[in-house]
């Protein structure tokens, strides 16, 4: 495939970074992950202002406007022959001459972006779409889950947890017992047609799909959303579970520990929040 590096486009294997790059020692960087379905990427805008805020907060200086961001998606989609891609972006700090913690004063950032491809958009219909199983564990990540940080060994560990008991996923919890998300997506419940969801803080990212979830579910007004805490104990007496993700919008959870969700089929309430993401997704 065709990838963006420092300005330039290139094949994948000829796109070199130096191992003293603070990403590779430190996980310091950035990173977003867009979905293109035929050229029409989703929330564009959104997941470029939570890169800007995601720098601001690490205190990275590297300013692509959106229009720059934009020139490399949609030339990257081009070089890769379009279809359903999914468009990496990331900013690590920069090479650095030594091995030094504190922020380097005078160091380019690197900026690198790649396609991959993705499966098409889920469709709103119960008979077909994919039912997830997850398992659940306390949350053992940093203090620090709303930056979208390369630094994902925490993520990866519980994802593996999960995938290694079979599960598609891992629901995490804090110490209080209280639901924060998936180790790569937000998590929800649906309880009496109510949709629940931890508010945004510290605890969880600020997920461009729930961004743009609770935004058509508030227009539409059919479906009455609540941002609170959500215990663990609600979720396992939840009607519906659902995650999100750029990659995954709003997949339904089946099983819990091994326990039917709800009546352990995909619910009505998932049917219609995805069908009304379907339809407005690209308005962002
Ligand atoms: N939480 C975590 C930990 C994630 O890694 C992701 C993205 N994969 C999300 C939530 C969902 O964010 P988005 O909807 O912006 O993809």
């Amino acid at each position: 495939s065709i990838v963006f590096l420092n300005g330039s486009y290139m094949p994948m294997d000829e796109a070199k970074i130096s191992p003293m790059d603070r990403g590779f020692l430190f996980g310091d960087g950035i990173y977003e992950v867009i979905p293109s379905y035929d050229g029409k990427l989703v929330g564009f805008a959104p997941h470029i202002e939570r890169m800007d805020q995601g720098m601001d907060l690490i205190g990275i200086k590297f300013g692509y406007s959106q229009d720059e961001w934009r020139a490399v998606c949609e030339n990257l989609i081009e070089k890769n022959g379009g279809g359903n891609l999914g468009i990496y972006l990331h900013v690590s700090r920069g090479t650095d001459s030594k091995r030094f913690h504190a922020y380097p004063e005078d160091v380019e950032a690197t900026v690198f972006a790649f396609v991959f491809e993705i499966p098409a958009a889920p469709v709103a219909d119960k008979a077909v779409a994919k039912a997830y199983k997850v398992s659940s564990t306390e949350d053992l990540r940093w203090k620090r889950c709303n930056i979208k940080s390369t630094a994902l060994l925490g993520n990866v560990m519980h994802f593996q947890q999960g995938y290694e008991s079979g599960n598609n996923e891992i629901i995490l919890y804090n110490a209080d017992g209280e639901m924060t998300e998936g180790s790569a997506c937000n998590a929800y419940i649906v309880k009496d047609g109510v949709v629940i969801t931890p508010p945004l803080d510290h605890q969880i990212l600020p997920g461009i799909t729930r961004l743009m979830l609770l935004d058509i579910l508030a227009k539409d007004g059919s479906i009455k959303v609540e941002e609170r805490i959500v215990t663990m104990d609600e979720v396992r007496n939840a009607d519906e579970i659902w995650l999100t993700s750029s990659s995954k919008e709003i997949a339904p959870v089946v099983e819990l520990d091994g326990q039917p969700v709800g009546d352990g089929q995909i619910g009505a309430t998932w049917e219609k929040a995805q069908a009304l993401y379907s339809a407005g997704k690209y308005n962002y």
